[in-house]
């Protein structure tokens, strides 16, 4: 299993192509051994790998630090049409995704991975789920590999949920048209955790949330701008006088902005 609190270790490139046409990031064999996969189910699959392509995940996408497959819903619908969804029983507005043809998805997609959830979570994206947070990201990250659930419509017969032992995960108390955002959002902020996608690995531990607090302020170039100067203290030199400053930065803004996270601290 990955450790995401071990910054330094490093994965072995098993093999190289060489290729003269640009890499498509989907379809990319995987390089490294024993990298992080990511499954994500979904009626759009043209909108992996999306941001994820871009930046440091995008680049360690390339470099297979982690692989994604994004798979497509729509190929599991029934009859000629590729129907996936049905009105909902009970009546009232909009459509819900069939159990049979979300199953059929599932059970594909979970050929060749583990059955044991704590290895390899099996997560349905969704409003009614557990808030997705840092803590949830870590636990991701020191997974073998995860599945997600995108919802469309109303969402996903509830059977099917109970039958495979999904987990619901929540981006937060608003309601999205799809799971596609949040499957992103998630991925991302698990991605940059994996070993070796940050450069520096030593700011995943300073950064907001990783010690129950806020960052505090970040400042940089010009050292006047708009008449207002950058904190004496950052300037100082003093690295331990810095490191008070801002963790005193860091606490007044967590109790300010979050009261609900200083109290959990204080606890
Ligand atoms: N009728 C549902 C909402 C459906 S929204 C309800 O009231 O709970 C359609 C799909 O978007 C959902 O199936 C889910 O996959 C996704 N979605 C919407 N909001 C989300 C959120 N806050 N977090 C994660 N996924 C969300």
């Amino acid at each position: 299993m990955n450790d995401p609190t071990e910054p330094t270790k490093s994965h072995g490139r098993i093999s190289i192509r060489a290729s003269s046409k640009p890499r498509d990031l989907m379809e990319e064999p995987r390089l490294v051994k024993g990298a992080w996969v990511a499954k994500v189910i979904t009626l759009l699959p043209e909108a992996f790998p999306g941001t994820l392509g871009l930046s440091l995940t995008g680049k360690a996408l390339d470099f297979g630090l982690w692989r994604l497959e994004a798979i497509d819903l729509r190929t599991f619908g029934e009859g000629r049409h590729r129907n996936v969804d049905d009105t909902p029983a009970g009546g009232g507005a909009g459509m819900v995704l069939r159990a049979d043809v979300v199953d059929a998805a599932l059970r594909q997609t979970a050929e060749g991975t583990p059955p044991d959830r704590a290895r390899w979570p099996v997560i349905y994206l969704s409003p009614r789920g557990k808030p997705f947070d840092q803590a949830t990201a870590r636990r991701f990250a020191g997974c073998e590999g995860i599945t997600l659930l995108c919802g469309r419509f109303e969402g996903v017969d509830q059977r099917v949920l109970d039958h495979h032992q999904i987990e619901e995960v929540s981006l937060g108390d608003f309601v999205l048209t799809g799971g596609e955002i949040a499957a992103q959002a998630m991925l991302d902020a698990t991605v940059r955790l994996l070993p070796g996608v940050l450069g520096n690995a030593a700011s995943t531990v300073e950064e907001s949330f990783s010690d129950g607090l806020l960052e505090h302020p970040q400042y940089t170039r010009p050292a006047i701008w708009e008449g207002q100067d950058i904190p004496a203290v950052l300037q100082s030199g003093n690295h331990a006088e810095i490191a008070k400053w801002r963790r005193a930065e860091a606490e007044t803004l967590t109790r300010a902005r979050r009261p609900d996270m200083w109290e959990k601290r204080i606890k």
